[in-house]
């Protein structure tokens, strides 16, 4: 017996065709029928707008009624049930008028035990199976959406606070303050910062559940991807004295096709777990190729000679909410949701997880990835020199002049760029080559030519090796240096040959950086600067930037103007759309304007349309607690978006792009 159940309305006055037609519904195996039978037009109006059937079956001849009318009717109160009309007789006129009125088809009742009339009602019924699908979708749609944007609404909420927390403890701790308070101050931005991170997860895990993880494939360069992370990552082992390693020994391919942004995410919190969770020894880095299912998948291991995790949470460490328990005994902080959105965006990447560990001697965490087709790729053996850093304390003569540095990984530039201020020079940034190229185009008008510049060499808009060429067209004659994991043979050579004069390796070690750069600019007088990274306000030697800070929230508005007047911009702050405008007519001369997404009285793109219009030459930048896309902005005429917190460093990178 067929188990799909098909709710039919019979619209029907004579009761020998009732039990006709229904008999012979039942004998169809297609479905089981529920029948309900009425006899009357305006019975068979309400039971249609009640929409709980499935299909119609309609006798044209109703009494002294005619079906054509009820059919109409029934269209017009926007009934998407299927309807066949029943006529006594083929007549081609009238079953032409019942189409016209809505009916799906047409048949005649001394025809009802024929195929024909099987085949209209299995028609009729799966008509209706997609309608009632696409209806699902949509409704499942709407939901997701206001989900969708109420995480993103939240996700402002609670940025816009953590901007002040943050902010304010950053100023105290950077211009000195409160120097009673210092520890005091350290604790606040810990906190403030594990809040931070405890949102972007909770927010990731959201995404996942509603199915609304974004997929960004793109081609990625292999070495230097990996390198940008060791990079980062370095930093932290340092601070404890663990050795980062990589074992790469099988040959690799050069690009692969995956999510950058998700693999980033992944790496980063494993190795970082490795790190938090080890005391002394090291943190190891495998990558090899793995064949599943006649596949090539890039395996990833990360190991550590830690603490190890008990058998007992090893079964539930990839889930989320379920380490309570754990949670609860825990001696680091934690929700326990950083391995439940690796496993998740491992899924995502075509991959697989699984973890090994041994109590007190350490912990092995294996996932595997889709790189897309790589066969045809070329492959070499990833090597890094992994000489045990000269990251700790450096007490180093402070060096002299004005550098640019050229990345497009964010927090990569400004950790060059914080090691250069360190050594005692000047900053500017830019994300890409083109930016360069307008950087220097406009020191040099300003008399304020950069002395070196250091170059990322894969880069969106314009790469390094295209830079370099326009650059030195420019007449650029200052040093360049490459910034580059290069593990291929011959790049070195090939970077020399068209103008690099010398290539400092990734990951960025930062004696080596030091003595690339001293190799070309000259020392400062009787002056040496220890390691610790103050970070100086380099903005002395540019004109006075002119910025208005558009944002409701009083304290987030008052700690962003704060934060750009000690980077030496002039901050005004307008806590509406409407003083926003007000500012914009009474003085001239803004060069940005930061635009808070949610404002009391317009939303931050409207604004933003608003002003382009009006003031093409003022730079908007939107400030938003949720990831904006990329059309939206491009059509507001917004050339970038931060997140919220903003913070010195984000302000700082602003200040000093175009
Ligand atoms: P959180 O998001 O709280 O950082 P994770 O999901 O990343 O948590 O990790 C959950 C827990 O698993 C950690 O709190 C820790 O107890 C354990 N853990 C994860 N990685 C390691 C490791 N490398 N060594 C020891 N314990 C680990």
């Amino acid at each position: 017996m067929a188990d799909k159940i098909a709710r039919v309305l019979l619209v029907e006055d004579d009761e020998d065709d009732y039990i006709l037609t229904s008999d012979y519904l039942r004998q169809l195996d297609s479905h089981q029928f529920e029948i309900d039978w009425v006899t009357t037009p305006t019975k068979a109006l309400e039971q249609l707008s009640l929409g709980k059937h499935d299909i119609c079956l309609l006798d044209y001849q109703l009494g002294a009624y005619n079906g054509l009318t009820v059919l109409e009717k029934a269209s017009k109160n926007g009934c998407s049930i299927p309807i066949i009309m029943l006529t006594g007789q083929s007549d081609d006129t009238l079953d032409q008028s019942a189409l016209a009125a809505g009916a799906v088809d047409y048949l005649v009742k001394g025809e009802i035990t024929t195929s024909r009339f099987a085949r209209a009602i299995r028609y009729a019924l799966a008509r209706q199976e997609i309608e009632n699908e696409r209806l699902e979708r949509i409704n499942a749609e709407t939901r997701n959406q206001s989900k969708d944007r109420f995480l993103a609404h939240l996700s402002h909420e609670l940025r816009t606070p953590l901007t002040s927390i943050l902010g304010y403890t950053e100023i105290l701790l950077n211009d000195n303050k409160a120097p009673n308070a210092k520890a005091e101050l350290n604790i606040i931005l810990n906190n403030g910062r594990h809040l931070l991170g405890l949102l972007n997860n909770v927010l990731d895990l959201s995404k996942i559940a509603v199915g609304k993880l974004e997929h960004n494939i793109e081609a990625i360069p292999l070495d230097s991807f990996i390198a940008d992370i060791f990079s980062l990552m370095k930093v932290h082992a340092c601070e404890k004295a663990l050795e980062l390693v990589l074992h790469a020994n099988t040959p690799l391919p050069l690009s692969i096709q995956t999510d950058a942004v998700r693999l980033r995410q992944v790496l980063i919190n494993l190795i970082h777990n490795g790190i938090k969770f080890t005391e002394q020894g090291q943190v190891i880095l495998m990558i090899s190729i793995v064949i599943v299912n006649n596949k090539e998948m890039l395996s990833f291991t990360v190991s550590d000679t830690g603490q190890g995790i008990p058998k007992s949470m090893l079964a539930t460490i990839f889930k989320p909410f379920e380490q309570v328990e754990d949670i609860i005994s825990r001696k680091e902080q934690g929700a326990g949701l950083g391995l439940s959105i690796c496993s998740e965006l491992v899924k995502h990447m075509g991959g697989t997880i699984e973890v090994t560990s041994e109590l007190n001697s350490g912990s092995q965490f294996t996932f595997s990835i889709d790189p897309g087709d790589i066969t045809t790729q070329p492959r070499t053996i990833i090597t890094f020199d992994q000489q045990h850093s000269s990251n700790a304390k450096l007490a180093l003569p402070q060096l002299q002049g004005r550098v640019l540095v050229v990345d497009d990984m964010d927090d990569i530039r400004l950790l060059i760029g914080h090691n250069c201020q360190s050594f005692g020079l000047t900053v500017s940034y830019a994300s890409n080559g083109l930016q360069a190229l307008e950087q220097c185009k406009l020191a040099d008008s300003q008399d304020a030519s950069f002395d070196l510049i250091l170059m990322d060499i894969h880069m969106p808009e314009l790469d390094g090796k295209r830079a370099i060429k326009a650059l030195r067209k420019l007449a650029f004659n200052k040093p360049i240096i490459a910034i580059t994991a290069a593990t291929m043979k011959g790049v070195k050579q090939e970077l020399m040959a068209i103008g690099f004069n010398l290539i400092v390796p990734k990951p960025i070690d930062k004696a080596e950086l030091y003595r690339g750069l001293a190799s070309y600019l000259n020392l400062k007088e009787q002056s040496t600067c220890s390691h610790v990274d103050a970070i100086k306000d380099n903005n002395s030697a540019e004109p006075q930037q002119r910025i208005m800070v558009v944002e409701d929230d009083n304290d987030a508005a008052d700690i962003t103007v704060l934060l750009l007047e000690s980077l030496g911009a002039k901050a005004v702050k307008a806590n509406s759309a409407k003083q926003c405008q007000a500012l914009l007519s009474t003085e001239k001369n803004w060069s940005k304007i930061l635009l808070d997404l949610h404002l009391p009285d317009a939303d931050g793109l409207a604004l933003a349309r608003t002003i382009q219009h009006a003031y093409p030459e003022v730079e908007l930048i939107l400030v938003s607690g949720a990831t904006v896309a990329e059309q939206s902005l491009e059509q507001a005429g917004i050339t970038q978006a931060i997140l919220k917190p903003v913070n010195r460093d984000i302000l700082q990178n602003l200040l000093t792009k175009l």
